[in-house]
This record gives C-alpha cells, structure tokens and sequence, in this order.
C-alpha cells in the first residue's frame, strides 16, 4: 500500500486523480483503519491531516466556516459552537468515547456518510452547504444533496471536501439532538433525531419546524411532511402527535443487529414528540398545550 502526506489541496487532487478508486482519504482514521483491518486495504492512503487551512472554526457574517479536519473534540469545547450552533455541539457531545472525539474529524464524519453519522442530521436541519473541491475548481453542495446513498456523497472518489460552512439559526429558535443508542454515547446512534423551531414573535405559532432523522434511511432525511403540516400553526399535543406519527412514516428503516424497522419507527415517533415539546418549551417558556 502507497502512504502520500500532501501538503496542499491541489496535491491531494492530483493524488487522487492519479490513482482513481485505488486511493483512499485518510484524515483522524476512526474509520479508515477499522476497514482496514477488518474489510479491505487501498491501494494508496492520502493523508490529509497536513494540509494547512482545514483545522479552523471561524465566523464569517451570519455563518460559521468549518475546517473538516476540525475534531468532534473541538467542534465539542468550542465555545462558539456552544453559543451559536448548540444542536451541532449537542450531537458532538452525544458522539463516542472522549478517545475518539479527540481523533475523529468532522469532515471524516460526513465523507463516511453513514446514516447513522452523529453529525449528518442536525447540518441537514442547520441548512449547511459542504465546500467540494475537485481538479477542475470548487463546488458548494448543499447538505440535502450531498448525500447518496450508504458511504456515498456527491464527491466521488476524485473530490475533497474542503469546508462546511453552517449558517446560524434564526433569532429565537431553539433546536436539540436527541440520540437513542443501546449503550448511549458509546454506540452509535439506533436513531438520531434533530429538531429545530422557530416560532413567531408573539410566541403562538410555529414559523417553521424542522426535523432530521438519522439512521432511519439510506442517508439522513428531513422529515418534510411533518414540517410542512406544522408550518403556521399553534403547537398542541395533538398536533405534536400527528407530526410525530407522520415523521415516523416518513423513515425508511432497516432491521439490522441494533434494532428492528418497527422498533426504529416508534422510536422516531417518540424521539420527535420530545423534540418538539423540549424546544418549544426552550424557545417560547411555555409548555405544549
Ligand atoms: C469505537 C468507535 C466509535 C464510534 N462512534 C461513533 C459515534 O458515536 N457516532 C458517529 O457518528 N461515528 C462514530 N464512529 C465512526 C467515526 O469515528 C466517525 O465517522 C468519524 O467522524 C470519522 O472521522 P475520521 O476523521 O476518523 O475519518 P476517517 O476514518 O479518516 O475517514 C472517514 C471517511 O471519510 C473520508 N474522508 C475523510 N476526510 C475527508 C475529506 N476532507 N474529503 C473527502 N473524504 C474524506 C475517508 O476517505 C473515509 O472514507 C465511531 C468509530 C469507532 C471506531
């Protein structure tokens, strides 16, 4: 096996387009060297951990830019993060062993595109853009269309992802990351949940609610049914009900080792009825009618 440490981005491209699917990104390697030793080796590994610019948490207007070398540890201790994007630092604090939020890097988290990646559904419901680059320039994809399929993103085997940039929620909403997993944060997610609403000024209705599920499909999805039925009304128990039933039909779970597709269904139920009643109560100080 072929081991290359670039140093810029337009080196690892080339890297990659010399040797097609033979090549491997390898950035903290919680995941490439558990494949490793237990699926296959790459012809080549491409670490990018050199490569200077892709370690930053910055603020940039009304948006915060995300190196994908930045580690769930620092995403974690961030305090920016913590004011400003607290679904994001929830997920990050709900993910693994401290051993292995020290080394995994929030861009190996997205690359991997696992359903179940801790990450993946509070960006979809945040609105995040990836900054894609490829030999031929730079494209920015959304997080709606970023992901294809188990392991599979829009990068393909000749793209870096080179930033996540992640604009801040709107003023007054409130949003959390709630994980169901058998042995909690050690393991990863049966279903990862994340919800965000924002209601009107006078407190009343709910501008906008939007909820993300994770490890419940082939990629992370939002559940647009049952935001689009919650849009413009008054949060009720009733209406918490209905919303939470329809996000669970709108999850297209497998039955594997850590659960059954019916069991993951009524857990999306639950997950999304908590979700909705804490962050309402978080961003109005009221509880659901
Ligand atoms: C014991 C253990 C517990 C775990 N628990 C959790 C958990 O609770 N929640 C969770 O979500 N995950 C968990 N994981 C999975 C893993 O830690 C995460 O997916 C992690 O974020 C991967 O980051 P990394 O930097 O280690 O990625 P790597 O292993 O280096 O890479 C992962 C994938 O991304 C690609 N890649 C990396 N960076 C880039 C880039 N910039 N551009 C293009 N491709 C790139 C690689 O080629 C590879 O395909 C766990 C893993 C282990 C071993």
């Amino acid at each position: 096996m072929d081991y290359f440490k670039p140093e810029s981005v337009s080196e690892a491209l080339s890297l990659l387009a010399k040797y097609g699917n033979e090549a491997k990104i390898i950035a903290g390697g919680t995941d490439v060297m558990v494949d490793i030793k237990y699926k296959e080796e790459p012809g080549c590994l491409v670490n990018i951990k050199r490569i200077p610019g892709m370690s930053a948490i910055e603020e940039s207007g009304g948006s915060l830019r995300i190196g994908p070398l930045v580690t769930i540890r620092e995403i974690e201790t961030s305090k920016l993060v913590r004011e400003r994007l607290p679904l994001l630092w929830e997920a990050c604090h709900q993910f693994a062993s401290l051993q292995i939020r020290n080394t995994a890097t929030i861009g190996g988290n997205i690359c991997r595109a696992s359903p179940s990646g801790e990450t993946l559904a509070p960006l979809l419901v945040l609105g995040a853009k990836a900054k894609l680059a490829f030999s031929d320039g730079e494209k920015t994809e959304p997080f709606n269309s970023l992901f294809q399929g188990p392991g599979k993103t829009s990068l393909g085997s000749k793209g870096l992802l080179a930033a996540i940039e992640i604009p801040y929620p709107p003023k007054g909403s409130s949003g959390v990351y709630l994980k169901h997993a058998v042995r909690g944060p050690m393991d990863i997610a049966v279903v990862g949940i994340a919800v965000l609403v924002v209601p009107d000024s006078a407190a009343k209705t709910l501008q906008e609610a939007r909820i993300g599920l994770g490890a419940v499909a082939p990629t992370p999805i939002r559940a647009i049914k049952a935001e689009a039925m919650l849009r413009g009304k008054p949060l009720d128990s009733k209406l918490v009900e209905q919303a939470a039933q329809m996000a669970a039909a709108e999850s297209s779970p497998i039955t594997d080792q850590r659960g059954s597709a019916e069991y993951r269904r009524w857990i999306v139920e639950a997950l999304t009825r908590r979700g909705l009643e804490q962050t309402w109560k978080a961003a109005t100080g009221k509880e659901v009618a």
